[in-house]
C-alpha cells in the first residue's frame, strides 16, 4: 500500500509512521515526489491488510492507497512520474535517448577501441560488449572474461563512453564494480532470483533483459526483486520474445513499450538486434520503438561482423550504425526527444 503524507508532516511524524509499518514487517520506502512524499509499505498481502486499517489514523498522513498490481515498486501506482536513472551525469529515461552500441562479445582490445571510437563519433553514449557469455552451446565461445572487463574499461578511459556489460553470476559483480557502468542481466537469467537479489544490493543501474519466453508482468516482478532489495536504479529492456513467428531470431514485441510506460516509471530501453537476428531489419524496428516511446535502444555493431564471433550476423557494420543514427536524430525531434 501507499501511504501519502501530508506536505506539512514533521520528521517526528513520519518515523512515527515508519516505525508503525516496520511493526508488521513491511518494508517502508520513501519516495519523494514533486509533490507529495509517499511511503510504499511493502510485503506479504496479509500484513499489508492488517497494517492498512491502522495507518490513516497517524499525524501527517493524507490518505492510504492500495497497490493492487502484483508489482509495487515498479507500478506507477507508487510513483507517478517517470524514473530518469542517473549514469554518471547522463539520464537514461530524460529527453536524450540512451543510445548503447558495441559488439555482441568483447574479442580483443583492439577490435573494442576501433569499434568503441565509430560508435562514439556517431553519436553513441554508452558503449555495450560481453565479457561473461551466455552461450546456448558450452562448445561455443564463452568471452574473454575478466580480460574483457579489462578491455571495456580502457575503452571507457580512452573514449569516456559508459560501459554496458553482462553479468552471469554472483560472484561475478565485485569484479564489475569498477569497470562496468551499467550492469546487464541477461534474458536467460531474467529469473535467476538469487542473481537479481545481489544486483538488488548493489547501486549501480541495471538493464534488465526480458526473458524470451516471459510476460511483461513477469519481467516487472523481476524488476521488483531488484528494487525490494534497495538499488532503484532499475532500467527494463524489451528484446524479443519467442512466437511461431521463424522469419526472425525473435519477434519483436512492439505492444510491450507502452505497456511498459503505463504500468511502470522505470525506463524502457529496446534491442532490436537480438529481436531481429539479422542485421537488415534492425533499423526499421529501431526507429518503431523510438516512435512507440522507448527511451533508447542497444544495438550490437562490431568492426567486421562477418569475422565476429558471436551474433555477427545482427551485427551492424560501423558505417550502417551511422547511418542509423542519422536517420534517429530526425525521428527524436519529430518525438520530443534528442539524441
Ligand atoms: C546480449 O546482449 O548479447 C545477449 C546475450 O542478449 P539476451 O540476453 O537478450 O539474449
Ligand atoms: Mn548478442
Amino acid at each position: 500500500m501507499i501511504v501519502v503524507l501530508k506536505p506539512s508532516i514533521t520528521e517526528e511524524q513520519k518515523k512515527n509512521i515508519i516505525h508503525e509499518i516496520e511493526t508488521y514487517q513491511l518494508k517502508a520506502v520513501i519516495s519523494k515526489g514533486v509533490e507529495r512524499t509517499i511511503i510504499g509499505a511493502i510485503g506479504a498481502e496479509e500484513q499489508v491488510l492488517k497494517a492498512r486499517p491502522h495507518m490513516e489514523a497517524f499525524e501527517g498522513v493524507e490518505s492510504v492507497v492500495p497497490i493492487l498490481k502484483p508489482f509495487k515498486l515498479a507500478s506507477r501506482d507508487f510513483k507517478k512520474e517517470q524514473t530518469i536513472i542517473d549514469v554518471k551525469g547522463f539520464g537514461i529515461g530524460g529527453k536524450k535517448l540512451a543510445i548503447i552500441a558495441g559488439p555482441c562479445s568483447v574479442e580483443d582490445r583492439e577490435g573494442l577501441l576501433r569499434v568503441a571510437k565509430s560508435i562514439k563519433k556517431s553519436g553513441a553514449c554508452f558503449l555495450r560488449g560481453g565479457a561473461f557469455k551466455p552461450r546456448t552451446s558450452p562448445y561455443a565461445f564463452q568471452g574473454l572474461g575478466e580480460e574483457g572487463l579489462h578491455i571495456l574499461a580502457q575503452a571507457r578511459k580512452e573514449t569516456g563512453l559508459l560501459v554496458v556489460s553482462e553479468v552471469m553470476d554472483p560472484r561475478q559483480i565485485d569484479l564489475f564494480e569498477e569497470k562496468v557502468d551499467v550492469l546487464q542481466i541477461g534474458a536467460r537469467n531474467m529469473q535467476n532470483y538469487s542473481l537479481l537479489k545481489e544486483v538488488g544490493h548493489s547501486r549501480k543501474p541495471v538493464l534488465l533483459k526480458r526473458g524470451m519466453m516471459s510476460t511483461v508482468k513477469e519481467l516487472l516482478m523481476s524488476a521488483e526483486y531488484i528494487l525490494s532489495e534497495g538499488n532503484s536504479n532499475v532500467i527494463l529492456c524489451e528484446r524479443g520474445i519467442r512466437t511461431f513467428e521463424d522469419s526472425t531470431r525473435n519477434t519483436l514485441d512492439i505492444n510491450a513499450i507502452p505497456v511498459l510506460k503505463k504500468w511502470s516509471h522505470l525506463p524502457v530501453i529496446v534491442d532490436p538486434s537480438h529481436a531481429a537476428g539479422k542485421r537488415d531489419i534492425i533499423p526499421a524496428i529501431s526507429m518503431a520503438s523510438i516512435a512507440a516511446g522507448a527511451d533508447g535502444l542497444m544495438i550490437e555493431v562490431h568492426p567486421t561482423p562477418q569475422k565476429a564471433l558471436s551474433d555477427g550476423a545482427q551485427s551492424l557494420f560501423p558505417e550502417q550504425f551511422d547511418v542509423l543514427m542519422q536517420e534517429l536524430e530526425g525521428l527524436a525531434k519529430t518525438v520530443g526527444r534528442t539524441i
